[in-house]
């Protein structure tokens, strides 16, 4: 993560490898994709340059999730002790786990509703913060 350069979103961004390059381009066309190993028909999540259950390496492809899930656990956060303003303003905030209907899980923030509202279970559906003209970031809203 790096601080963003010449723009004025204040949060950190994501620093892009050759694995993690695709996932970030389709955020910013704002379609939630992961790889999926057509050979053993497993999702593969995060970005691998093997498939984690057969090994292979040229049966995978990125394909698009529904954004669907539900919450699988999460946390509030009511303080950051680092020197970031930009969080500060947002707490308390929830960052969530959130199971997507397709069976991967994913951490993000969860927001759309009170932090004290929040429950394992509830169902959540994906949305694209545009951070900068580079990056969209995935974030989960209550359904
Ligand atoms: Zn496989």
């Amino acid at each position: 993560m790096s601080q963003s350069q010449g723009t004025s979103y204040a949060k950190t961004l994501p620093e892009p490898t050759a694995l993690t390059k695709p996932f970030w381009d389709y955020c910013k066309a704002h379609e939630l994709r992961m790889q999926f190993c057509t050979k053993c028909s497993e999702w593969i999540w995060y970005p691998k340059a093997r498939c984690p259950s057969c090994g292979t390496r040229d049966k995978i492809e990125w394909r698009k999730v529904s954004g669907n899930g539900t919450v699988y656990s999460y946390t509030v956060i009511r303080q950051v002790i680092d020197n970031s303003p930009a969080f500060q303003n947002d707490l308390p905030f929830v960052i969530g786990l959130v199971e997507l209907e397709e069976g991967p899980r994913i951490y993000s923030n969860i927001t759309g509703t009170s932090t004290d509202d929040v429950k394992i279970g509830d169902g959540v559906t994906v949305y694209f913060e545009d951070a900068t003209p580079e990056f969209s970031l995935p974030k989960f809203r209550r359904v």
